[in-house]
């Protein structure tokens, strides 16, 4: 039987309290904010205003934690019972967190159930599986000596997150943070605090103690700075747009010299060269891609580089795939694409069609709100062809469901749009020789490159970008280089 969806959203208590030292608080002042649900515009709760003394009552409580070792000293092989425990915890919530995250953020029901609530609990399970087979290393320097190289977890961890995967990007941070040893303190998004601290309390439902795993929702202003600033915190693990990691990194220099690892806005350029044979698969991919999660993806294939001689029909294509994600009430499980997380959202990417538009790019589809008698945030996906890598919607992340269609008359060419763009995310790259696919693919400046696809994704493999889209990367192993550090220990052996 299918689940109503909206009758179980009815029934749903909703605790917007803070979570520290294991306990649920309201905000030291008593201040909330609502939590508006985008799909109709109504508030479906209150939440805490976390401000600069929560967040100093979080980290001494993390730190606290931190130094009696209650989790950094447990061996690798306990913390692994504790942390498959909690992924456990998670997939068992799964009606639960995926309800949250849609009511929160607005993405389709059908998605937060079968892609964000899965990919959370097996990216903490996948960091609790790896962390009691990591060894660490000895040099042998000499005859009299000896050096042992090991990884120690660093202390606390402010982890600040954006809306548009609340729990994937949660998951990103604790995952290794947590495996390794540290206590976190995480700032949710204002946007979607929702299943951030329902993760909180399954985690201290699996054991993990007390003080080690702290939420604190605000805003980025008040909770996210006195994060970013607090000089009892060794590492802020941030996630989010490129103009408030730079802030990152200002704060980092006005307290402590936290490290800071950025993960920020893309703008991935999607190359099709007429060689390849199957033209109708790379639209109908870039379509999903684009149009998945409303756009609001920080890898979303938001410029589509094709070649002038396929141009016109590669249009054609997209512009027939992209009705098809018409945005419906998340709540239905049929719904493929859903409302954008909030009015100011919708504003911004209304906004960027009007300057696409205005600038002399022609929208072959889309452009308009949608499903407006719903009180909620729609927007329709939009495809623009002429579009030039100069203007805005080519510069900037637009994070709504807007492709734009560059044109190129060769290789070079291509790869130099690609390339002019100050992000450094994600590309594709769609040949059927397999010399070019190569030599474009070491040609693009991006962290991630994909060859004849877009789809493919696992937690083994690193996420992040060159240039402004950040710098560390999450995923895989490569992430626990983010929330430890290296200590060298000199022995002396006599002979
Ligand atoms: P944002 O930068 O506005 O906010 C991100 C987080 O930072 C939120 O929790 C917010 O409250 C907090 N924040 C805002 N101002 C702050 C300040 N002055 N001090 C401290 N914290 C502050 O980003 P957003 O709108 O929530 O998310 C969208 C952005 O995230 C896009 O640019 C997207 O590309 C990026 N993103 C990147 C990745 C990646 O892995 N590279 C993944 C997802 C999203």
């Amino acid at each position: 039987m299918s689940i109503d969806w909206h009758e179980r959203a009815r029934a749903l208590q909703i605790d917007g309290r803070i979570l520290i030292g294991g306990k649920r608080l309201a905000s030291a002042n008593g201040e909330t904010f609502a939590c508006i649900s985008p799909i109709d515009g109504r508030v479906i709760g209150e939440v805490a205003r976390g401000q600069a003394t929560d967040i100093d009552t979080a980290v001494l409580s993390a730190r606290a934690a931190f130094e009696d070792g209650r989790w950094a000293r447990r061996p690798p092989a306990a913390r692994k019972k504790v942390l498959l425990k909690f992924a456990d915890k998670i997939l068992g919530a799964k009606e639960e967190l995926a309800l949250l995250e849609t009511l929160d953020m607005g993405k389709p029901i059908q998605y937060s159930l079968a892609v964000d609530v899965p990919a959370a609990a097996r990216c903490i399970a996948w960091y609790a599986e790896a962390v009691d087979k990591i060894y660490d290393e000895i040099a042998p320097t000499g005859p009299n000596a000896l050096a042992l190289i090991q990884r120690e977890a660093m202390g606390v961890i402010g982890a600040i997150v954006p809306w548009n995967y609340p729990m994937i990007m949660a998951a990103w941070k604790l995952g290794p943070a947590l495996a390794a040893g540290n206590s976190v303190v995480l700032k949710p998004s204002e946007k979607s605090p929702l299943t951030a601290l329902r993760l909180a309390e399954l985690a201290l439902e699996a054991g993990l103690p007390e003080g080690v795993f702290n939420v604190v929702p605000g805003f980025g202003h008040e909770a996210g700075e006195a994060l970013a600033l607090h000089e009892q915190v060794d590492a802020v693990g941030f996630t989010g747009s490129t103009r408030v990691g730079r802030k990152m990194l200002e704060y980092a220099g006005r307290s402590n010299l936290k490290r800071v690892y950025n993960e920020l806005g893309g703008k991935s350029a999607f190359l099709v060269f007429p060689d390849f044979d199957d033209i109708k698969r790379a639209a109908q991919t870039v379509a999903g891609a684009m149009f998945f999660n409303q756009g609001e993806s920080c890898n979303a294939p938001s410029r589509v580089l094709v070649h002038e001689s396929i141009a016109d029909e590669f249009v054609s294509l997209v512009a027939a795939e992209a009705p098809k994600y018409q945005p419906g009430d998340p709540l239905d499980g049929r719904t493929v694409m859903g409302a954008l997380v909030d009015d100011g959202q919708l504003r911004t990417v209304m906004g960027y069609i009007e300057a696409g538009q205005a600038e002399g790019a022609r929208a072959v589809t889309g452009g308009k709100q949608a499903r407006t008698e719903s009180g909620g945030y729609y927007v329709e996906p939009t495809v623009f062809d002429g579009v030039a890598n100069t203007m805005k919607i080519a510069r900037e992340e637009i994070f709504g469901p807007v492709l734009g269609v560059i044109r190129f008359k060769d290789e070079a060419e291509a790869v130099a749009l690609a390339n002019d763009s100050a992000y450094g995310l994600q590309a594709s790259v769609w040949s059927s020789h397999i010399d070019r696919a190569h030599r474009v693919a070491r040609a693009l400046r991006a962290g991630t490159v994909h060859v004849n696809q877009y789809d493919e994704d696992d937690i083994t493999v690193p996420f992040g970008g060159y240039k402004q889209s950040g710098n560390g990367r999450d995923k895989s192993l490569h992430a626990f280089d983010k929330y430890t550090e290296l200590k060298t220990t000199w022995l002396r052996i006599n002979s």
